[in-house]
């Protein structure tokens, strides 16, 4: 059981494991995917929570340890306070963990996706400097290409990006031809694996 509070100050139990195996279970690969794992109704005030309460997730056929921490952590993991086994990633948020399933659920290369979204926001940018932009990975569309939300640009909006799959497969090219340039190794921090390790400066991570 888990413990949770609601904003309203009411403290309840949740019966959802701290590990999870996706082969095992893997009916909570559409739950991640659509946003309601991880979610509950408060019993007191009714609010819906969308929670990112730490949480193993094991995917052994797609030999993937995921661990969740919460989004509160994520200054600490950016300064490699978070250790785990080798191996194992990180992510941070619940956003991420659905990104990184469905980056693995299409076979998809992590390090090729960050990159691409690295290329991507820095496009956003151009047209709206003062956007702090988040992409996420949402799946592969039935003609093979992929699609990415972006949040953030403008107050409220998400705008879908259809990045076709011959430029993932040029990132992708690029990235086995050169796996030790900057662009690259700068995704990597430790066991976190994001764009946001080249996104985010010092400066936006203690605002
Ligand atoms: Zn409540």
């Amino acid at each position: 059981m888990r413990k949770v509070t609601c904003p309203c100050d009411q403290t309840f139990s949740l019966d959802i494991p701290e590990t999870i195996n996706l082969d095992e279970q893997p009916q909570v690969i559409s739950s991640i995917l659509d946003g309601s794992f991880l979610s509950c109704v408060c019993p007191r005030c009714g609010s819906s929570l969308n929670l990112d309460l730490p949480t193993r997730v094991e995917w052994p056929s797609k030999k993937a340890i995921i661990h969740l921490v919460p989004e509160v952590e994520r200054i600490s993991v950016m300064h490699g306070g978070r250790t785990v086994a080798e191996g194992e990633l990180v992510v941070v948020g619940y956003s991420e963990l659905a990104d990184r399933i469905a980056v693995l659920k299409e076979e998809l290369d992590i390090l090729a996706i960050e990159s691409l979204k690295i290329r991507l926001l820095e496009k956003a940018r151009e047209s709206n400097p003062q956007a702090t932009a988040q992409l996420v990975f949402e799946k592969k569309t039935p003609s093979g290409d992929l699609e990415f939300h972006l949040h953030g640009l403008r107050e409220g909006e998400v705008a879908i990006t259809v990045v076709p799959y011959r430029v993932y497969e040029m990132v992708l090219q690029s990235l086995k031809d050169n796996p030790d340039a900057e662009e690259y190794t700068a995704l990597i921090n430790g066991p976190y694996i994001s764009a946001k390790n080249i996104l985010l400066e010092d400066g936006d991570l203690n605002a």
